[in-house]
């Protein structure tokens, strides 16, 4: 079944490769060249990048931050990471643009699904940024609304996870 309206989930760590540094240049490339060529089967395609290559909350206490702050902070991360997919497409010649749950006025507009699905129907691949704009959440969880909302008919979700996990898969096999 070829689905019409997808919602890819791209985690963080996807963009930083073998984690050695925060963006790998070439991960990326072949990252864009891949939607490209989903794009060109007439897909609306909205894309939920994570951060964790940045910051995850859940580190918070690794880094002596508070739980509140440290969510936000991986919040913002999506947004550096939307903004460095947004060019990345600009250099496959795909036209994107950036919502965010987070109003970040003259960076990146704030979501509404009205001007979303405007966007997506002038031929833009939506990056959706910002988390669900909560602390608490990760951006499996944005994934879901924004799919809800934006009418989407399938949830792709891009990890190196292998399998299907019910533990942390960095220190358990999958089921
Ligand atoms: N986050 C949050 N609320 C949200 C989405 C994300 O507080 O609605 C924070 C949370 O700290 C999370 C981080 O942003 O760990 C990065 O998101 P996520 O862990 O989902 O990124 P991924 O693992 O997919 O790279």
């Amino acid at each position: 079944m070829l689905y019409r309206n997808a919602l890819l989930k791209i985690s963080g760590e996807i963009l930083s490769g073998d984690n050695s540094k925060t963006f790998d240049v070439d991960i990326i490339n072949q990252l864009t060249h891949d939607i490209k060529a989903v794009l060109e089967k007439k897909i609306k395609l909205s894309i939920v990048i994570g951060g964790g290559n940045i910051i995850r909350g859940i580190n918070y206490s690794e880094y002596n931050l508070n739980k509140n702050d440290a969510d936000n902070m991986g919040m913002l991360s999506t947004v550096i990471n939307g903004i460095y997919l947004k060019n990345a497409l600009k250099n496959v010649n795909v036209k994107s643009k950036i919502f965010s749950a987070i109003s970040i006025p003259g960076i990146v507009d704030k979501f509404n699904h009205e001007s979303a699905i405007n966007e997506i129907n002038t031929g833009s691949t939506l990056i959706l940024v910002g988390g669900t704009g909560n602390p608490y959440f990760t951006t499996d969880t944005t994934s879901v609304l924004r799919a809800l909302e934006l009418g989407c008919d399938v949830i792709l979700k891009g990890t190196k996870v292998d399998g299907v996990y019910d533990k942390d898969p960095e220190y358990n096999d999958c089921l």
